[in-house]
């Protein structure tokens, strides 16, 4: 048996298994073909991993017995042809890690709400007492965690990146919040493609495992409705009555599990606005499944604080709210976020277009936005999509620009919205630097 492991990317979750591989006594070898950060090093450095950087040198790597692929490496790299080609095993560190534990783990991915209802399932956990770790995309590494503490259960966010080098791993509960089309370019436009990496959550569950899906949610449905799985079905939606599931009925929300049951009052939630009831209802429908006491669950969906740069609000000046969602890096997750605001909103948006189509958001714009402040290199596709649609637009180039401009439109009463619907790297270095300045810009005023 080939007992060497080659990693490829030193980021996060490259490290971690490194780390984790190394202890389980794999010959282990690091390859990254750009720069490695210097704590990266350190922790190489302390645990003996050999790496190289700048590179990739094909005779150290082809000679693995199996490869962990960073997820922001694409299949298209020369390096993961090469691996393919000559059939070496490529795997996420997802799948590797879930190898060394025995945690019970409860999975989430879909397009838009990852993070948010990971953390707030990890909150509800930790209140009830229990020896919880939070992975995946967020926080330290699932590896690193699983080398370095013994929790017996594991909150996960998945991406499809992560999913996609997924094979033996299980789920014990998995939990698809949506599915918008995204990520296009690396499932060669095929939204197909794209549908059945986020599926992948479910492969290998059997029937005491339960899956959590968006029954409002069309593009889920369609794919659900041609495949069989093993594990328990739970809906969440906000249109109808399910019988086993979460569901809005009037002011409240309700979960059913078995004979178990929790309702609570919509305006009680910590998280507002009709997105933040799905990431809710997936909570409180994990926590039920964790046999988790309701008062416990209630408690914890009242008093989770929002995370940074999701619909973060930051400040009121002069009777004008301004909240932070530059985490909104696609068309939908505005749509919510337009959508949970009721008042005038003077909306800031713009940045690199990844080939969208802004025209779901017609309506809310016209009802809400009095003015849009476009903050971007180049702003030519908001004006032809939204000129005639807004009031007033405005082009800016920095972030002190546009909430200086922002704060001038604005009356009392109004939100000045920062969800640009675009990736940040033309004026940014990615979208929490981009909130950050927006939060700094707000408190200078
Ligand atoms: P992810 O980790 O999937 O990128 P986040 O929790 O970071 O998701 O939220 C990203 C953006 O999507 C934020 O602007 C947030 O307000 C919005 N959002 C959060 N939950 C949902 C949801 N269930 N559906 C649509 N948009 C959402």
């Amino acid at each position: 048996m080939n007992n060497r492991l080659v990693i490829l990317g030193g980021g996060e979750s490259g490290v971690g298994a490194a780390v984790l591989a190394k202890k389980q006594g794999y010959e282990v070898f690091l390859s990254d073909s750009g720069i490695i950060q210097p704590q990266a090093k350190t922790l190489l450095n302390e645990y003996g991993v050999e790496y190289e950087e700048g590179k990739h040198t094909l005779s150290l790597i082809m000679t693995a017995g199996e490869v962990v692929k960073s997820p922001g490496i694409p299949d298209t790299v020369a390096v993961v042809e090469d691996l393919n080609n000559a059939g070496i095993p490529v795997i996420s560190e997802i799948e590797f890690a879930g190898r060394y534990t025995d945690a019970r783990k409860i999975c989430i991915t879909g397009s838009n709400g990852k993070t948010t209802t990971s953390s707030l399932i990890y909150y509800l956990l930790k209140n009830a007492g229990l020896n919880v770790g939070l992975a995946g995309n967020v926080g330290q590494s699932f590896a690193y965690q699983v080398a370095t503490q013994n929790y017996d259960i594991y909150v996960l966010e998945l991406s499809s990146f992560q999913l996609d080098g997924m094979y033996d791993f299980k789920a014990d509960i998995a939990i698809l919040l949506n599915i918008t089309p995204d990520h296009l370019d690396r499932y060669h436009q095929d939204l197909q493609e794209y549908v059945r990496a986020k599926f992948r959550i479910t492969q290998n569950m059997a029937d005491d495992d339960c899956f959590i899906f968006c029954r409002d949610d069309e593009i889920s449905m369609e794919h659900l409705s041609r495949i069989v799985l093993k594990a328990k079905m739970l809906p969440i939606t906000q249109k109808l009555i399910v019988s086993q599931g979460a569901y809005t009925e009037g002011e409240q929300m309700k979960v059913k599990y078995g004979e178990e049951e929790f309702e609570m009052f919509l305006n009680e939630l910590a998280l507002q606005g009709k997105h933040n009831v799905y990431n809710s209802m997936a909570a409180a429908l994990s926590a039920k499944i964790m046999n988790i006491s309701n008062p416990v669950i209630r408690e914890s969906l009242t008093s989770f604080k929002s995370i940074p740069h999701r619909m973060e609000q930051v400040a009121k000046v002069k009777g004008t709210l301004y909240i932070n969602d530059s985490k909104a890096t696609n068309v939908n997750s505005v749509w919510y976020a337009l959508e949970s605001i009721h008042t005038p909103v003077v909306w800031i948006a713009g940045g690199q277009d990844k080939g969208n189509d802004y025209t779901p958001l017609y309506g809310l714009v016209q009802d809400k936005v009095k003015a849009m402040i476009c903050l971007g290199v180049d702003n030519k596709k908001l004006h032809k999509c939204f000129e005639g649609k807004v009031p007033c637009m405005i082009d800016t180039t920095s972030m002190k620009e546009a909430v200086a401009r922002a704060y001038e439109l604005a009356q009392s009463g109004d939100t000045v919205l920062l969800s640009p619907a675009c990736a940040s790297f033309d004026l940014f270095r990615n979208y929490e630097d981009r909130g950050n300045q927006f939060r700094e810009a707000v408190r200078r005023l």
